[in-house]
């Protein structure tokens, strides 16, 4: 950090504000990399830290309290949780945090990892019972209620949230019903290639899709019975999730005076430093640098949350920072595993590799054979090869990448 704390860095008190995964992940690897200092970690849940992406994947079955490190984990490594604890105030120039129940909590340097929040659906009806967002435990609970209660269920969101959730409730024989706004489902995250191939695997599986549709709002005595459109339509349901995105939790630093990005998220840098020296910021509440982009933009994933727990490691231990990740996420719908590097935009050319109706495929986007992201799915390999040729610049054959005879290293130039 620019201004060095009074005391030697490797005993520094540490305060980090959130116990989600961007934060078990850094509490977990600064005492590993040698911190002994106090470690005091704030969280506004009453869980343990825990894995989200079981929730819209495995919440039909399966152990869904998946927690990020054995609960027992924060005393054996003298870490200081307080879970159910909000964290209200800042004082940057006292270096305190103030918490709901009162309590006040001096830092030498301070972590905020608040994470996001469901973006709520502000339209008439939204507050009937029977609709509810996904983010936490208690949310994936209800969903499961729902699923073993056979309700029929319109998705608002064509994005992450709603794709995984409704391959599960058709692979369960429950009605699933998606409404996007947009013209196509993942818009945010995938090509306009990857969407159609999506489309066409959910629509196949019985899910009703449907794009280019505004809810403007919910109608029902009791609970939930009609999303209505824009034009009138009504979709009869019996439980709405909303799944529009996600907004960082980013009042706190707002409060304290940190700089913003324009859509909202606290601005750090490469070593998770925010505009105040004593504090940084990671995961999804940050706007950050990322490899091959000018200025600074919002991840929403773990990959990114993790990379920024080690950015803030070398920063509070002034060690030297990491090498920069190319970007990359996942989701599982179905039988597809999809793995994605880089951050896919419209411009590039594509290459398809593999044939999307085996679930096996990759598609490669790059300019003049030079990747700048992969899609991939079931393909491991491609995965690989697509992520490091993006990080080295590799130049690619595109017309010997197309042939999935061809050996992936023999399609380099
Ligand atoms: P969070 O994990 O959201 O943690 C932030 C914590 O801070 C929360 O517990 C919040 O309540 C708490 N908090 C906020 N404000 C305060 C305050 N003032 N005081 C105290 N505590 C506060 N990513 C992937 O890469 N792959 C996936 O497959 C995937 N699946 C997902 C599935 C679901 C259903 C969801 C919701 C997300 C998924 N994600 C996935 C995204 C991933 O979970 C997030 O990117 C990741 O959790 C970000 O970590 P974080 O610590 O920044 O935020
Ligand atoms: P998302 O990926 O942003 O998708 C939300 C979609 O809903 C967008 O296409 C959005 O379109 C659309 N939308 C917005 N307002 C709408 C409206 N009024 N009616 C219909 N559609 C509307 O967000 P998400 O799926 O809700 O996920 C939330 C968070 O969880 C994100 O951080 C996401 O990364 C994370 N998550 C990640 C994974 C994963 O990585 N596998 C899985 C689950 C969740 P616009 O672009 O026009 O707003």
């Amino acid at each position: 950090m620019s201004t060095a704390p009074a005391v030697d860095a490797t005993r520094s008190r540490v305060v980090v504000v959130g116990a989600g995964h961007a934060a078990a992940t850094l509490v977990g690897l600064l005492r590993q990399a040698g911190h002994t200092g106090e470690i005091v970690l704030l969280g506004d849940e009453l869980d343990h830290p825990y894995q989200r992406p079981p929730l819209s994947k495995k919440f039909a079955d399966g152990e869904l309290e998946q927690w990020l490190r054995p609960p027992e984990f924060y005393q054996e490594q003298l870490v200081t949780i307080g879970l159910g604890e909000q964290v209200t105030s800042i004082d940057p120039a006292a270096r305190l945090v103030g918490t709901s129940s009162g309590a006040e909590h001096a830092y030498d340097v301070l972590v905020l990892a608040t994470g996001a929040r469901p973006r709520p659906l502000p339209v008439p009806g939204a507050d009937l019972s029977g609709i509810a967002g996904l983010r936490t435990l208690g949310d994936a609970r209800v969903l499961r209620k729902w699923l073993a209660e056979g309700r029929r269920l319109v998705i608002v969101g064509g994005g992450y949230i709603g794709l995984e959730v409704a391959a599960v409730v058709r692979s369960r024989g429950v009605e699933a019903i998606v409404l996007e706004r947009e013209e196509r489902v993942l818009a945010r995250v995938a090509s306009a290639e990857l969407s159609a191939i999506m489309t066409e695997r959910h629509t196949a599986s019985g899910t009703s899709i449907r794009t280019g549709v505004q809810v403007v709002g919910f109608e029902g005595e009791g609970g939930v019975r009609r999303a209505v459109l824009a034009d009138g339509t009504g979709i009869d349901c019996d439980a709405v999730l909303v799944g529009v995105g996600a907004v960082p939790n980013d009042e706190l630093a707002a409060a304290a005076g940190l700089e913003r990005g324009l859509g909202g998220g606290v601005v750090v840098d490469e070593l998770a430093r925010t505009s105040d020296p004593a504090i940084l910021a990671i995961g999804d509440v940050t706007c950050r640098p990322v490899p091959g982009f000018d200025g600074t933009r919002r991840l929403e994933s773990i990959p990114s949350a993790t990379e920024q727990a080690r950015q803030a490691v070398a920063a509070i231990l002034r060690t030297p920072p990491p090498e920069p990740e190319t970007p990359w996420f996942w989701s599982d719908q179905f039988d597809l595993k999809l793995k994605i590097a880089g951050v896919v935009r419209p411009g590039p050319q594509v290459t398809l590799r593999g044939d999307p109706s085996s679930g096996r495929f990759a598609l490669f986007h790059h300019h003049d054979g030079v990747p700048v992201a992969v899609e991939s799915s079931n393909a491991s390999p491609e995965f690989m090869a697509g992520k490091k040729w993006i990080a080295s610049g590799t130049r690619v054959d595109q017309g010997r990448l197309m042939d999935p005879t061809v050996a992936l290293r023999d399609a380099v130039i």
